[in-house]
């Protein structure tokens, strides 16, 4: 398709809008704003005219206009005053006229009830723009909103979007097909969620096509979803309750699984420790640190392969207690070296001491195994403290995969 035939065909370029859900009341909170040039001979999205860097800015930036002024023909005659209208914008773009010729769109239509606050402008530029910051502060003051998109890993990309500050990050699902992406991939959605967090971000899952996508939005903070599993993008607007039945239903078993899984934790967690316990009450007594790893190994087959004991610094007492694929061996390299750098690590330690129990860590990759695992801890007294490392399996089997 020429460029030309579009921009001489104005008259087809159409709004599309795809709705966005929130997780608290499961309804309808807003719509992104796609283009569509509709024609008779064929219908296509506009989103590679916008992104298309041989077609001239001034063109690009025209057919964006009427997508978006069409978009708020609709939106004010919709009569609502609280939807947000998520607006696709390339910040190279903006940036040619200072940003105004946009804000002077959205304030035109403040007359018909659209107010700024009602625009999320979604910035989705890859080319990190100098004077963004500036850009976007200008645009606050007016009390537009900020949605950064397309949020990877790159970490030129976390830094620009603490500096942004935006209101909302947009988290792309496609990457997340199925329930056997990496660790590494789970691990960089949870960061960003923890960025997200820190500097006061919602965070809008978009991309959503399965119902495992959702599960896992909602598990990961995501207060907002957009995507084909719940609706497509279309021409009108849809009731805000559309969905509700249904969303709130599947919520409800992510919250009874989620609520199992978590029991479950808790239950590994006391029973472990009273199994630990005891044996330590056992084998305490005239017996060096040595000797008690060994006790403790011959009755943790199965379920540990690591065990050692530290101090309240992290400097490790003993050696490592170690299982092969068939026996337990003593592995003296690790016998003084220092842990406290580790996260978690001190935290756990004052934990121990307050509680006087064991606890059960998050899963995290095992350095040399590359195992997803679990540590449980517990204080042998007040200055010494056994960390055994459960073996993979064993937590498959008491915990499922999830
Ligand atoms: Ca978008």
């Amino acid at each position: 398709m020429d460029a030309l035939d579009i921009l001489t065909d104005l008259e087809n370029v159409v709004p599309l809008f795809q709705p966005i859900f929130n997780a608290e009341e499961h309804k309808i909170i807003g719509y992104e704003i796609l283009g569509r040039y509709v024609s008779e001979k064929e219908e296509l999205s506009l989103g590679s005219f916008f992104q298309d860097e041989m077609i001239p800015e001034e063109y690009r930036i025209e057919v964006e206009n009427v997508v978006f002024s069409k978009a708020m023909e609709v939106a004010s005659c919709s009569g609502e005053q609280d939807l947000l209208w998520f607006v696709n914008r390339e910040a190279g773009l903006l940036m040619m006229d200072d940003g105004e010729g946009f804000l002077q769109s959205i304030l035109s239509f403040q007359g018909k009830g659209i107010r700024p606050e009602n625009i999320v402008l979604e910035i989705s530029d890859r080319h990190v723009q100098n004077h963004i910051e500036h850009l976007i502060n200008y645009y606050k003051s007016y009390g537009i909103k900020i949605a950064v998109g397309k949020v990877g890993s790159e970490s030129s990309y976390l830094n620009r979007i603490a500096g942004i500050e935006p209101d909302i990050l947009k988290i792309d699902m496609s990457s997340l097909r199925s329930n056997n992406s990496g660790p590494a991939y789970l691990d960089v959605l949870h960061s960003l969620s923890i960025l997200a967090r820190k500097i006061g971000a919602a965070i809008l899952f978009e991309n959503i096509e399965t119902p495992y996508q959702l599960q896992f939005a909602w598990k990961n903070g995501g207060r907002f979803y957009q995507g084909f599993y719940l609706k497509k993008p279309q021409t009108d607007l849809l009731e805000k309750d559309i969905l509700k039945e249904k969303l709130k239903a599947e919520i409800h078993g992510f919250i009874l699984s989620e609520k199992k899984r978590l029991q479950s934790y808790y239950d590994l967690r006391v029973e472990l420790n009273s199994k630990f316990q005891d044996l330590i009450n056992r084998n305490k007594k005239g017996h060096s640190s040595n000797e008690l790893l060994k006790a403790l190994g011959e009755s943790m087959d199965g379920i540990a392969f690591r065990m050692y004991i530290c101090d309240e610094d992290g400097f490790q007492l003993s050696p490592n207690l170690y299982k092969t694929d068939d026996e337990w061996i003593i592995q003296p390299k690790y016998e003084n070296k220092n842990w406290s750098w580790r996260p978690y690590f001190l935290e756990n330690i004052i934990r121990m001491r307050s509680g006087k129990k064991g606890i059960l860590s998050d899963r995290y990759s095992d350095i040399e195994t590359g195992e997803v695992i679990r540590t449980f801890s517990l204080p042998l007294n007040d200055k010494e403290f056994l960390f055994v490392d459960l073996s993979a399996s064993y937590l498959h089997k008491r915990e499922g995969l999830f």
